[in-house]
């Protein structure tokens, strides 16, 4: 992968990228050939239930199940596969966490710390919880060009926050915080910290044990894999400590008609029938995406961001937000005169779909003095002559709008 030409030759592997040119991979990626292959066999011939069945497809089931657990456990350096919660994506992930964590820990004048760059996702649940138990926010402002400010973080924390909670990678700045120093000044005072992977995992290697973070969530479909699922780790005291998120089956150890005692972490938060194929799709993702050094993965991103900067930097009212160095694949773009909505309009027409829209950071978006913009993003599958064909689209797009 360090040649970045096999986007090309990894196009094939996806039936999803075709003929047209998919720059919005950031908000969801396509998915390869073994991915879907994996989730037609376990929807097909190998259909069944898991942890219930005696029965011996049943077995085989559960097996491959809880075998994908345990990638996602490798995957991210967790401890142990007891540490990692199915959840239906990050969003779910983050809920879980500000309910049944902070909901239970945290009380009437505790404090909770974002950033001005959060996905609403990561904030929202957190506004609930705070309104709930009557703890208060606090937002850690953002350098000149665009990260979390750590500085500022260690001067405006203190022991009545409880919660920190900060994105890995910025969906709209691409830029790439610190985790662990975020984790050490969050520890220094005595909070959890939840870091949001979402952005971070396709292409970041990830060791949540070296990153020294409570909680890590990321969403299966932005790393190749089936939406409707994802990840929650959380340290073995973490969950210990959190009460269940939902009741129904599988997260009970007894029932009787008036008491109830739990199942243990994660399947305490695992109720009912869970997302079988999705989990199979999700290991089935995991297992191609390893097949890649992430050092290459990054590499190629990195190729195709620069060569859409060095497209993008000397047009004539264009502001490219974020700046950062070694950021994530993501450009967002505001042009002069020019709404997002219609420059992806007129995009979409030359066959390159980007994203146009306030990418669910509204606070970010009023931070940055824009309702809106337009964002492209690279993955894996593509190229340095897709990105050609975006500089020369968006250059016939600002002929006609501006
Ligand atoms: N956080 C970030 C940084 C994201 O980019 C996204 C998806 N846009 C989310 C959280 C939410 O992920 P999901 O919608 O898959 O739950």
């Amino acid at each position: 992968m360090t040649d970045v030409a096999q986007g090309l030759r990894l196009r094939d592997d996806f039936p999803g990228v075709g003929d047209w040119h998919y720059l919005d991979s950031a908000a969801t990626a396509q998915k390869p050939t073994a991915v879907i292959d994996a989730i037609a066999r376990a929807y097909g011939p190998d259909y069944a239930t898991v942890h219930r069945g005696v029965y011996e497809r049943s077995a085989n089931m559960t097996l491959a199940y809880e075998a994908a657990r345990r990638k996602v456990a490798q995957f991210i350096g967790a401890a142990s596969d007891s540490e990692v919660v199915y959840v239906r994506g990050a969003t779910e992930g983050i809920n879980l966490v500000a309910h049944s964590w902070a909901g239970t820990q945290l009380k009437a004048g505790d404090r909770i710390l974002l950033s001005m760059l959060e996905h609403h996702s990561n904030i929202v649940p957190w506004q609930i919880v705070a309104e709930r138990v009557g703890a208060a926010i606090d937002v850690v402002p953002l350098t000149q060009d665009g990260r979390i400010d750590l500085d500022a973080m260690a001067a405006m924390i203190t022991p009545a926050h409880k919660m920190v909670a900060l994105a890995h990678v910025s969906n709209v700045l691409g830029s790439v915080l610190d985790c662990r120093r975020a984790a050490d000044i969050a520890h220094g005072v005595g909070a959890k910290i939840l870091i949001d992977g979402c952005q971070a995992v396709p292409r970041i290697a990830v060791d949540v044990q070296a990153l020294d973070c409570d909680f890590y969530v990321f969403s299966a479909h932005k790393l190749y894999g089936p939406t409707g699922i994802g990840a929650l780790y959380g340290t073995a005291e973490a969950l210990d400590r959190a009460r269940p998120y939902q009741g129904g089956g599988e997260m009970i150890e007894i029932v009787s008609r008036d008491r109830v005692t739990y199942n243990t972490a994660p399947h305490k938060f695992e109720a009912g029938t869970p997302p079988i194929l999705e989990a199979i799709g999700l290991g089935a993702a995991l297992d191609w995406m390893t097949a890649f050094d992430h050092a290459d993965v990054k590499a190629h991103e990195d190729a195709l961001y620069a060569r859409a900067y060095e497209g993008l930097r000397g047009v004539n009212g264009l502001t490219i937000h974020g700046e950062t160095p070694h950021k994530g694949a993501v450009l967002a773009f505001s042009l002069e005169g020019a709404h997002p909505h219609d420059i992806a309009q007129i995009l979409d027409r030359y066959g390159i779909a980007v994203r146009a829209g306030h990418h669910c950071a509204q606070p970010l978006m009023e931070h940055l003095g824009v309702s809106a913009t337009a964002r492209a993003s690279f993955a894996v599958y593509n190229t340095l002559a897709e990105v050609d064909a975006f500089i020369e689209a968006l250059a016939k797009a600002r002929e006609m709008l501006v």
